[in-house]
């Protein structure tokens, strides 16, 4: 797996970041973007804000759905205001999915439900 970073804000090659498949199926495409949680200062306003493909692709190989990377992790999660755990409404859809799942696949104590999608990572054991 290819893991480097793009550098200088150019795009890498569009492969599967988990299966390295050339990706090119559109998931959804929603534009340009700046990156989520990026709060401008005063002195910032004045200034050009970097925006960035807001397109989603799905692998036809291992269906992971994706952006492809154009700014680091650390870049965006350095200062994120943001924690999906952190929202009550969000850990209760959560909770109520994992009813819903144990209750239509009949899990048990056996069974394990896992939900990443997220800027942080959600584990529920039943
Ligand atoms: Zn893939």
């Amino acid at each position: 797996m290819n893991l480097s970073k793009p550098t200088n804000n150019q795009p890498t090659p569009n492969n599967c970041q988990f299966c390295e498949t050339e990706l090119h199926h559109t998931f959804v495409d929603l534009g340009m973007s700046p990156p989520c949680e990026s709060y401008r200062s005063l002195k910032q306003l004045n200034e050009v804000e970097s925006f960035y493909p807001l397109h989603v692709y799905v692998c036809e190989k291992c269906f992971l759905v994706q952006l492809q990377e154009y700014i680091s992790p650390e870049n965006i999660f350095s200062d994120y205001a943001y924690f999906s755990s952190y929202s009550d409404s969000w850990l209760e859809h959560a909770k109520n999915y994992v009813d819903l799942v144990v209750e239509t696949f009949q899990l048990n104590q056996e069974s394990q439900v896992i939900e990443i999608a997220s800027s942080d990572l959600i584990c529920e054991k039943i």
